[in-house]
């Protein structure tokens, strides 16, 4: 039994002969935002379909960028999501010699050359290509430098970075999800892989890590399209074999613009600070660009795992909307099991100060939380609104809302619901059959329809116009309490009629 509000998915729906190797790998310079969050997931689905492993790997050689404490957040927000790393975490700045070792053998490969050009060249050849509305791209001078140029240049200790010779022609690969995407070389000019420090820069690093971590499919958003083609050819220099490639849409906000850490978008953990459990979110999530074959929409992550196919990915950036998130999470809310509702909606109960720990432990009492949740789960948006519609099934403490005051409480109200209360009384049995009786025959007695009853006793018993079923209301109640309340809501309207005559 899942305990620690993390999403379950532990189920393993393997039906694939192909082993593979995915990963999703955060840069630790924000939260995990939702867009990560969704390509972690259609990773993670990737491999679970296929037997495969799903690797988490820490993008952090950018140290300036990336702050440490960040890095804990992340991993926890993929765990709330039920996603944990098959193996060890890869923290890609510890990986600097390895890096090394793998530009050594670019360098001996003959695709790749020392780079001496100042900063300052470089600028002023930028600044004409823009006057000359001419894309940027280096003309190669460093080239044609003979060995012992080059090394007559170090050994004056001249600073030099790693350039990568990009071939004449062009490149195709074919994508998982964007079929075949091809790109004039030219376009993607002779690139720095490592700076004058030695240290290799991020599209090397990636191909390394990746490489090395055997990773057979990489799965990420379709804004990496730019760095596939330039990782191709450090493959291709570097004699490798080049993964699957997959792409998938970026997601947007409603107002169109790309969802990032800079426009906003909060950490996806939060979300379930809020009341949106995880299962809600994976589901959410991956439904943003994926869709199964029999265009279901809620569904349990089991089902998520036996229905992914990546095929089912299309071309389009969807919408994330807040608003259908909520109504997912109504659903999910509506089928979660009652352990992982307890664990969730107890510590908001305890922190509004409606039970305590001690409460809870005894077992009567979480029988009597676990009835009351299943009652009102209906009902609930997200799991905050239990606090605020439940709230009073666990003390007597709450005011009258001020509309259904107005409405219900008139002063006719006090002798019908006085009527009531006594009549409900005389039950031996406060269940609803019996509940339903008293209810028909004081309605009959004073000649009113059902409804002038139902409603003032609903807002004497829990201060609210809406709520579930005004009878299961009642008996989860109580008629100790039930009688308690409508009395002293009696007493109430009584005090209001002094009120106005006097
Ligand atoms: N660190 C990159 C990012 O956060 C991931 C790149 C990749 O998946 O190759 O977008």
């Amino acid at each position: 039994m899942n305990t620690d509000n993390s999403a379950d998915n532990s189920e393993n729906v393997s039906n694939s002969d192909t082993p593979c190797v995915v990963r999703i790998a955060p840069s630790p310079s924000g939260y995990l935002h939702v867009g990560t969050a969704r390509t972690a997931i259609f990773n993670w689905l990737y491999a679970r379909k296929r037997g495969g492993k799903f690797l988490i790997r820490i993008e952090d050689t950018d140290i300036e960028r990336s702050e440490s404490d960040l890095v804990q957040p992340i991993l926890d927000a993929l765990k709330w999501l039920g996603m944990e790393s098959d193996e060890e975490i890869v923290f890609q700045s510890t990986r600097d010699e390895l890096h090394r070792k793998y530009l050594a053998k670019l360098m001996d490969s003959g695709c790749a050359y020392r780079c001496f050009c100042s900063k300052e060249k470089l600028a002023a050849a930028r600044e004409l290509a823009m006057k000359e509305k001419r894309a940027p791209r280096y003309d190669r001078a460093c080239a044609q430098f003979s060995a012992e140029e080059v090394k007559a240049k170090l050994e004056a200790g001249e600073a030099s970075v790693i350039r990568i010779s990009i071939p004449d022609g062009s490149t195709t690969y074919t994508d998982m999800v964007l079929g075949d995407i091809t790109r004039e070389n030219v376009e993607i000019e002779d690139f720095v892989v490592a700076r004058a420090n030695g240290r290799a820069l991020y599209n090397f690093a990636v191909v390394v890590d990746d490489y090395e971590m055997g990773v057979t499919d990489v799965i990420r958003g379709n804004d990496h399209i730019t760095n596939t083609f330039k990782q191709i050819h450090i493959y291709r220099a570097l004699e490798l074999p080049e993964p699957n490639f997959a792409h998938v849409p970026l997601l947007l906000r409603p107002d169109k613009r790309k969802i990032s850490k800079r426009l906003g978008d909060k950490d996806v953990a939060e979300y379930g600070a809020e009341g949106i459990l995880p299962q809600t979110m994976f589901n959410y999530l991956c439904l943003l660009g994926w869709s199964p074959k029999d265009g279901r929409e809620v569904m349990k992550i089991a089902e998520i795992q036996e229905a992914f196919d990546i095929a089912g990915i299309n071309k389009n950036n969807p919408v994330f909307d807040i608003q259908k998130l909520q109504a997912f999470n109504k659903d999910h809310i509506k089928m979660s099991p009652i352990e992982q509702l307890v664990s969730l909606i107890a510590p908001k109960m305890q922190i509004a100060g409606l039970i305590t720990s001690d409460w809870l432990e005894n077992p009567e009492n979480r029988g009597y939380l676990e009835t009351v949740i299943d009652l009102m789960r209906e009902r609930l948006r997200v799991i905050d609104d239990f606090v605020i519609s439940a709230g009073f099934f666990f003390g007597d403490n709450f005011d009258y809302d001020e509309k259904g005051d107005r409405k219900q409480f008139i002063p006719e109200a006090a002798e019908r619901l006085t009527a009531l209360a006594n009549e409900f009384e005389t039950k031996s049995v406060f269940d609803k059959e019996s509940l339903e009786e008293a209810l028909d025959t004081i309605a009959e007695k004073f000649e009113i329809k059902r409804a002038a009853l139902i409603h003032p006793t609903r807002l004497a018993v829990s201060g609210l116009t809406v709520g579930p079923g005004l009878f299961d209301l009642l008996v989860t109640v109580g008629l100790e309490k039930t009688l308690v309340r409508m009395r002293k809501a009696v007493e109430y309207i009584n005090s209001k009629k002094t009120e106005v005559s006097s």
